[in-house]
């Protein structure tokens, strides 16, 4: 669990215990399209001749405003509203823990029904890092990863399951409930990254629809220039990405070659180097304006070296590209350790000399395992063994 008890660090919410987890009996709204919109509105008898207009209306409280409950929807009839009242919620996942690093960054752990069978819930974690002009919000796409990147913390949790686009909206949601964010003039949150745990191209559709939501211009109104998609390499998707939701592109390179890449990153195997950057020279709308971000994580003796440095230069010729060298957050049992600093600066001028911005991100939230590759929920698909064993363990204790 990374819920830890950094004295630097506060903790805000006392986690409520791991217990049974009842679905909410109605859905939400949050996360329909406003066609789906217009469908909920038809099902509590709205004529299709007004649909449109009341989605408007509609779209404009849950988004623009961040209404959290029906009553406060003054433009909207009173009947209309009970009736939207009995058989929807404007429910987004529950906020069950958050702490504060000392640099400001805010970590949520954020609890989603889970299981039926078994009533276990499920959970994601969500990062809020402010900056001077800037406020960045980190969000999941998957509950755990199926992908086994070995220096990333997420894909040591197995998969239990994608979020839909309601859960992937409702984190923005959520966020700005917390920053008290609704609907002032100067926005908390200015930007999206889809970095935090899971591969967002492989829940492609529930992405997009999220992501198109929040970039709709009636509502929360983030620009695709400031959301920006994060992705190990899901090759076919690549050009679905451009081309469906039109954010920014953001590629985990972390190698220069394919033995290297296929140890840090196995899913290369499947997509090698030379495809992966053929389907990012072919990225929908890219140009010098519009550059495809690069991460290079910064391992000490894996893919540091002056060689290293020069050819991915090399590599990355003529596709408008910025370089992004994030410095290894450890995490408890990871195998490697991050660059040297001054290993890291000879990387990033070499670069930097070559015509690429190279920026060094700054490691933020490490006190709370909020920074890049950290997160990692206690959601855990347990084998019939492992139960069985946590069973025998608990009849011991
Ligand atoms: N699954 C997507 C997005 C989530 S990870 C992807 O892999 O791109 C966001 C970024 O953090 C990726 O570039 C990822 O490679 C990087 N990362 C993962 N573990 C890390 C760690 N321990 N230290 C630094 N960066 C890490
Ligand atoms: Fe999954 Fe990305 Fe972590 Fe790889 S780096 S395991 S793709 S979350």
């Amino acid at each position: 669990m990374t819920l830890i008890a950094a004295h630097t660090a506060s903790s805000f919410l006392e986690k409520a215990p791991l217990a049974r987890y009842v679905a909410p009996e109605k859905p939400s709204l949050i996360g329909l399209s406003r066609a789906a919109l217009a469908d909920a509105l038809g099902s509590v008898g709205v004529p299709e001749g007004q649909r449109k207009m009341r989605v408007q209306q509609l779209w404009h409280w849950l988004y623009f405003r961040g209404a959290t409950s029906f009553d406060t929807m003054t433009s909207i009839a009173k009947d209309l509203r009970a009736a939207l009242a009995e058989r929807f919620t404007l429910a987004r996942p529950d906020v069950v823990a958050e702490q504060v690093s000392v640099d400001g960054t805010r970590k949520w752990l954020l609890r989603l029904p889970g299981d039926p069978e078994s009533g276990l819930p499920h959970e994601v974690e969500c990062v809020y890092i402010p900056d001077a002009e800037r406020g960045t919000l980190c969000v999941s796409s998957q509950v755990g990863c199926t992908l086994n990147c070995s220096f990333c913390h997420t894909g040591t949790q197995r998969l239990v399951r994608n979020l839909n686009a309601g859960e992937i909206v409702g984190q923005v949601m959520a966020a700005r409930d917390r920053l008290g964010d609704w609907p002032s003039g100067e926005r908390c949150v200015t930007n999206i990254v889809m970095m935090g745990m899971g591969e967002p191209l492989y829940n492609f559709e529930a992405v997009r629809d999220a992501l198109l939501i929040v970039a709709d211009g009636d509502g929360i109104a983030i620009s695709k220039r400031r959301i920006t998609l994060s992705t190990s390499g899901v090759v076919p998707n690549i050009a679905r990405t451009g081309a469906e939701i039109g954010c920014m592109l953001a590629v985990s390179l972390h190698a220069v070659r394919d033995e290297v890449r296929n140890e840090l990153v196995p899913l290369n195997r499947k997509y090698p180097i030379r495809e992966l950057l053929d389907a990012c020279r072919n990225y929908p709308g890219v140009s010098n304006a519009k550059r495809i971000t690069f991460e290079y994580v910064m391992l000490k003796g894996v893919n540091d070296s002056i060689e290293d440095a020069k050819a991915l230069v090399r590599l990355l010729k003529g596709i408008p590209a910025k370089i992004n060298l994030i410095p290894f957050n450890p995490w408890p049992g990871s195998r490697y350790e991050c660059s040297d600093w001054e290993v890291i600066e000879k990387f990033s001028q070499i670069v930097f000399d070559a015509g690429y911005a190279s920026p060094v991100r700054t490691p933020r939230g490490r006190d709370i395992l909020a920074a890049c590759g950290q997160l990692k929920s206690a959601t855990e698909k347990l084998s019939a063994r492992e139960r069985m064993a946590l069973r025998a363990m608990s009849m011991v204790e």
